[in-house]
C-alpha cells in the first residue's frame, strides 16, 4: 500500500504517519526528517538544504526526488509506504508516478489533511519533540503524559524544529497554498484524493484515516 499524507505545516501529517506504521506495518518516508539527518550529519545537501529551510522554501526538486528515489526501491518498503511531506510540487508528483510506473506500483490513496491557519500556527509554535525517540509532543495539545519525561522512551531531553517558528511559518504556509496546493486537482483527476478534517483531536483524525484506507 502507498499511502501520501498531504497537508500544510502542523496539519498532523508526521502524527497521522506515526499511526498508520504502527495499524498497517507501512514504513513511515519524511523528506523533511531525511533533510534533518541530512543537516545533523553535515553533509553538502544537509548545508545546502538548512539555508532553504529556515527561510521557509523548498528544497529544489532534484534532491528530494531523488532521495525518494533512493528509499522506495530498498527492501523494507516493499510491503507499502506512508510518504510524508512529498510530493510537494506538481513536479514532484509526476516523477514520483514515472518513477512508481517503472516499478509497477501505484498510489492507493493521497489523504489531504486540512487544517485552518490560525491552527496551524498555533501546533507548529507549540511543537517539540523527544531528543532520545523523536517522538512529537505539543506545548498546547499533546504533553507527554508526566510533564518533562518522553512516554515512549523516558527521555529528559526535548528539542525544538528551528524552523518552527512564527516568522518561517508564514512563509511556509505560503509556499503550501503557492506551490503544494496544486497538486489536489492532480489528484482529484486521478480520483485517488480524500479529504480529512484535520482540526478534530488526533484520535478522532486517525479514525477517519483508518476508516478511508479499510474502504480500498
Ligand atoms: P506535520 O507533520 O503535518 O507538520 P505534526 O504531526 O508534526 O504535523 O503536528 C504538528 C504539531 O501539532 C505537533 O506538535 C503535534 O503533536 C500536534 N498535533 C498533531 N495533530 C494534532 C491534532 N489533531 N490536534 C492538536 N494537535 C495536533
Ligand atoms: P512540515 O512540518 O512543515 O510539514 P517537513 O518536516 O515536512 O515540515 O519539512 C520541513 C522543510 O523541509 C520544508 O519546509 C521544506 O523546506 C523541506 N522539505 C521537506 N519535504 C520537501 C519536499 N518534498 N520538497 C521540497 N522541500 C521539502
Ligand atoms: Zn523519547
Amino acid at each position: 500500500m502507498i499511502v501520501i499524507l498531504l497537508g500544510p505545516p502542523g496539519a498532523g501529517k508526521g502524527t497521522q504517519a506515526q499511526r498508520l506504521k504502527e495499524n498497517y506495518g507501512l514504513m513511515h518516508l519524511s523528506t523533511g526528517d531525511i533533510l534533518r539527518q541530512e543537516i545533523a550529519k553535515g553533509t553538502e545537501l544537509g548545508l545546502k538544504a538548512k539555508e532553504v529551510m529556515d527561510a521557509g522554501g523548498l528544497v529544489p526538486d532534484e534532491y528530494v526526488i531523488k532521495m525518494i528515489e533512493d528509499k522506495i526501491n530498498q527492501p523494507d518498503y516493499k510491503a507499502g509506504v506512508i510518504l510524508d511531506g512529498f510530493p510537494r510540487t506538481t513536479q514532484q508528483a509526476i516523477t514520483l508516478d514515472e518513477m512508481l510506473e517503472q516499478y509497477n506500483k501505484k498510489i492507493d490513496a493521497v489523504i489531504e489533511i486540512k487544517v485552518d491557519d490560525e491552527q496551524l500556527i498555533k501546533r507548529i509554535s507549540g511543537r517539540y519533540s523527544c531528543a532520545e525517540c523523536g517522538v512529537c509532543y505539543n506545548k498546547y495539545f499533546k504533553k507527554p503524559a508526566e510533564e518533562g519525561i518522553c512516554d515512549v522512551c523516558g527521555s529528559t531531553e526535548f528539542k525544538h524544529r528551528s524552523d518552527d517558528n512564527e516568522e518561517t511559518v508564514k512563509k511556509r504556509l505560503e509556499a503550501y497554498y503557492k506551490e503544494t496546493m496544486p497538486i489536489i486537482p492532480y489528484y482529484v483527476g486521478k480520483s485517488i484524493l480524500k479529504t480529512v478534517d484535520g482540526m478534530r483531536d488526533i484520535d478522532e483524525v486517525s479514525a477517519e484515516i483508518n476508516s478511508l484506507l479499510e474502504k480500498k
